[in-house]
């Protein structure tokens, strides 16, 4: 079977790079998407992985590097199609969004009559979804918060779900992706794909890379692609609900958590104050469960997110168990 990306054969047992066109720019220079095909030498399913769809994510830019380097035809069942700079435009401009600030997360699967965003995802969808028959797309949290790493995946698909639990994160939040998401749309479409979230933007941080390099080459083992033997994490809890806790006030706060910490119902989150110090107020969780994010901006307004919380209930006693407990009393999950 012969596989075209961008009007290129790739054949089996070689690895092509091609400059995929999806748009361009006032100056009638194309923009082009970087895309490596590395097709195995023997046969097995295709697999995209896909970074920086929002261009100030970097984790998983140098996730999908070291993986794809990391292999040769010889080595590989099936075909990986990686793709490290999905929003080209916006990685060169040091942003989330393309042009116009338009979330190219938010366009798929694209209208090739559409608006430039949905144009670009078009194609992005037609030649890297389209011709894969699973999916990675790594991202890292929003500007000014942070991630614990993770996988966020619709667990009612069985196929994501075999991709979701061979990424061997702890912690899998189970939802099915907003919509016109590259992960939603993908899998609606007959292409089960999760989303692997770790970390900051505007950072390259080797902890959470590697959690990524590790995970993806978990899923390939998995599926047959690789001789690798699968792996299983330590523990694994599916979380089904997740809570914002907000700031009642407005001030700075002084965050006293962090992602991979164990939060009991009526612990401390922050203490805030304003800029004239006469008023302080203390931000406490309502619900016991695991920090899977934080904000990094300490000056906040009421209602703005301050530490999102997995909610633990039966799984509360198994987390517990693979905490270490900090010079502060604080329960840990090791990183
Ligand atoms: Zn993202």
């Amino acid at each position: 079977m012969g596989l075209r990306i961008g009007g290129r054969e790739i054949r089996r047992g070689t690895v092509e790079q091609i400059l995929l066109k999806v748009s361009e720019y006032y100056t009638a220079s194309p923009v082009n998407v970087a895309v490596t095909v590395i097709r195995g030498t023997e046969r097995g399913p295709t697999l995209f992985l896909t970074a920086a769809i929002h261009g100030d994510e970097l984790n998983g830019v140098e996730i999908v590097r070291q993986v794809m380097t990391g292999y040769t035809p010889q080595q590989l069942r099936g075909t990986l199609i990686c793709v490290p700079v999905v929003n080209r435009v916006g990685f060169l401009t040091h942003t989330r969004y393309l042009p116009g600030r338009r979330d190219l997360n938010r366009c798929f699967p694209g209208d090739p009559n559409g608006n430039a965003a949905a144009r670009y995802a078009r194609i992005l969808f037609t030649e890297i979804v389209g011709r894969s028959r699973y999916g990675i797309d790594l991202h890292t949290a929003s500007l000014g918060r942070t991630n614990l790493a993770h996988v966020r995946a619709d667990m009612s698909s069985r196929g994501v779900r075999r991709i979701a639990r061979a990424f061997g994160t702890e912690i899998i939040i189970d939802s099915p992706g907003m919509p016109r998401t590259l992960r939603a749309a993908a899998t609606a479409a007959g292409v089960p794909t999760i989303l692997f979230d770790a970390g900051e933007t505007f950072r390259f941080q080797r902890n959470m890379v590697a959690r990524g390099v590790a995970g993806v080459r978990g899923v390939l083992a998995a599926l047959g692609m690789t001789q690798d033997p699968p792996k299983e994490p330590r523990f694994r809890v599916i979380v089904k609900v997740s809570e914002w806790v907000r700031s009642v006030k407005g001030g700075i706060a002084d965050i006293v958590v962090r992602p991979g910490e164990i939060l009991y119902a009526g612990d401390e989150i922050a203490s805030i104050t304003n800029p004239f110090g006469r008023e302080v107020s203390t931000v406490r969780s309502p619900l016991t469960g695991l920090i899977i994010g934080t904000t990094t901006v300490p000056m906040v307004n009421p209602g703005d997110a301050i530490c999102h919380v997995a909610k633990l209930e039966k799984t509360l006693a198994t987390v517990e168990n693979y905490c270490i407990t900090d010079s502060r009393g604080k329960k840990m999950l090791l990183a």
